[in-house]
């Protein structure tokens, strides 16, 4: 059984922006906690995957995006997993 999760559309021209991402040089690794992780190792690793998208010429695009698609995993546009969680409820509230 397949479940949709409301993602925007794969078309290639709202998915370019990717290709300027400070984080096509890293390793995929940093930017999503490995099972089990937790405490200060999941915090150094997420503060490393920062790191590159306080540099990073898309950081907007890439945060509103992992907003709008609901992502659950991983360092998206200078944002952990619980920051954008915390945001939407933020967002919500203030609707
Ligand atoms: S903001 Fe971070 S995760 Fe997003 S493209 Fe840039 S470096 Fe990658």
């Amino acid at each position: 059984m397949s479940v949709q999760i409301g993602l925007p559309a794969p078309r290639i021209e709202e998915w370019e922006w990717q290709f300027e991402g400070a984080c096509r040089s890293a390793d995929p690794e940093l930017f999503f906690h490995p099972e089990g992780e937790r405490g200060a190792a999941r915090r150094r690793r997420a503060e490393a995957a920062k790191a590159f998208c306080a540099n990073c010429p898309v950081a907007d695009l890439c945060r509103e995006r992992s907003l709008d698609a609901r992502e659950p995993f991983g360092v998206w546009g200078g944002l952990s997993e619980d920051e954008r969680s915390q945001m939407l409820t933020r967002r919500r509230r203030a609707a």
